[in-house]
């Protein structure tokens, strides 16, 4: 599977994962909330409960109150429930007050024969989510009623006021879940972002260097062979355009090499293909800058066609790579033979030199990436060590195998092998 939407899966399993340990903590924290209520409540109660048990200026008020008395007080009966009323609220706010009870209520005082006697304004009766107190008072009021007498308080919205009390966890644990999702979510988007430009940057510079390479590579050809026609004058021009021309070409093949290396798979276009026009035109190449280079160069090519499943550019450049090495590693009498046939529903190219060799160490890591044969930097020889590199990559990628037999000061084969598509 895409990493991608692996990546993004565990994310979105990371979130839901949080929000549930998050709600999960928020249920706990409204349970807690409760109990912590209650038990507040219930210290209220008892408070409320010692304080009615004697006769007092608050008890006294609302004894006459209920006693529809207004003895002691010059007021009319109304008047003196309607401060019962005030004055119990008052009560009853401020002992909530001291237990760290902060929201609305109601009260209701009536007897168990069902007299209401006095009710505060914001108590409610016929109300669904609502949760009572009811205490039983004891002492001077039932006494001085001969009955039985119960103080309600009653909240409603119970739930929204624990919220509230939650909320100094709720909100920043819900900003910070936001803020996250977003901030992952851009990392995302960058990152995915950024890599689709680098793609597309990748398979333009691809493109391009493909369509730049047989061209170049021709117009080097063909100023070395006009440099050995024209004349003394002439040849200093000459000269120059295939200095330029040789630095381009390097470059080109930097970027092919550096292409592979960075393993981009599909950089690889892959069709039925006959190698042997091919492999002909660069032994055509080659014999005519044997000539012009003076050195002995010799093609023995065997077949009539070789039908690939392959990338021309890709076999093309690494052929001419191993070409290349073969004249960069030889030192006097540059002596180079390339040879293809087919062996066992196979197409091997070999390229031989009789250069400087590589050391059996050597032979393991001339392969790897950047690596260079200590001794080939001390030579005015150039290169970055890619180039072996890159045809194993591209070899590799056609299902093929390269193999190297060297021996130090005598020279070395490469020896290329490709699956063909049909044994002819
Ligand atoms: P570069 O030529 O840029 O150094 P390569 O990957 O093409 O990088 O080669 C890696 C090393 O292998 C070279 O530095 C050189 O020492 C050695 N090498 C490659 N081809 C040959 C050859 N035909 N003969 C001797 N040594 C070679």
């Amino acid at each position: 599977m895409n990493k991608k939407y692996i990546y993004i899966g565990l994310f979105i399993v990371t979130i839901i994962g949080l929000s549930i340990v998050q709600y999960q903590y928020f249920r706990i924290g409204l349970n807690l909330a409760g109990v912590q209520f209650n038990e507040k409540m219930g210290a209220v109660l008892e408070d409320v409960k010692k304080d009615f048990v004697n006769k007092n200026e608050l008890t006294f008020l609302i004894g006459s109150a209920l006693k529809d008395e207004e003895a002691d007080f010059n007021l009319s009966k109304d008047s003196v429930q309607e401060a019962s009323v005030y004055f119990l609220d008052s009560y009853l706010k401020e002992k909530m007050l001291q237990n760290g009870i902060k929201t609305d209520y109601g009260f209701h005082l009536y007897s168990t024969d069902s007299i209401n006697y006095l009710t505060s304004n914001t108590y409610h009766d016929d109300i669904d989510d609502i949760v009572k107190f009811p205490i039983q008072l004891e002492g001077y009021l039932p006494t001085l009623l001969e009955k039985q007498l119960i103080l309600e308080l009653q909240f409603k919205n119970v739930n929204k006021y624990f919220l509230s009390q939650l909320n100094g966890l709720t909100i920043p644990s819900i900003i910070f879940l936001i803020i996250l999702i977003a901030v992952i979510t851009w990392v995302f988007r960058a990152f995915y972002l950024q890599k689709n430009l680098i793609t597309t940057t990748n398979e333009f510079i691809n493109n391009l260097t493909h369509e730049l390479k047989t061209p170049v590579f021709s117009i080097g050809v063909a100023s070395k062979i006009l440099e050995e026609k024209v004349n003394d004058d002439q040849k200093e021009l000459v000269g120059m355009i295939r200095t330029q021309v040789d630095r381009l070409n390097g470059q080109i093949e930097k970027v092919l090499e550096l292409e592979i290396i960075e393993g981009k798979k599909n950089f690889m276009d892959l069709k039925e293909i006959d190698l042997k026009p091919v492999i002909d035109s660069i032994v055509n190449n080659y014999k005519e800058l044997s000539t012009i280079e003076n050195f002995s160069f010799t093609g023995k090519i065997s077949g009539n066609s070789f039908d690939v499943l392959g990338d021309v550019y890709h076999l093309e450049n690494s052929i001419i790579s191993l070409l290349e090495n073969a004249k960069k590693y030889s030192e006097q009498d540059v002596w180079i033979q390339l040879e293809a046939f087919i062996e066992n529903k196979f197409l091997v190219i070999t390229v031989t030199d009789r250069g400087i060799g590589i050391g059996e160490e050597e032979k393991k890591k001339i392969f790897d990436k950047y690596y260079r044969v200590s001794q080939g930097d001390i030579h005015t020889v150039k290169g970055y060590g890619l180039g072996l590199h890159y045809v194993k990559r591209v070899v590799h990628l056609h299902r093929g195998s390269i193999k190297v037999t060297s021996n130090l000061g005598k020279g070395s084969i490469f020896r290329i092998k490709i699956p063909l598509l049909r044994n002819d």
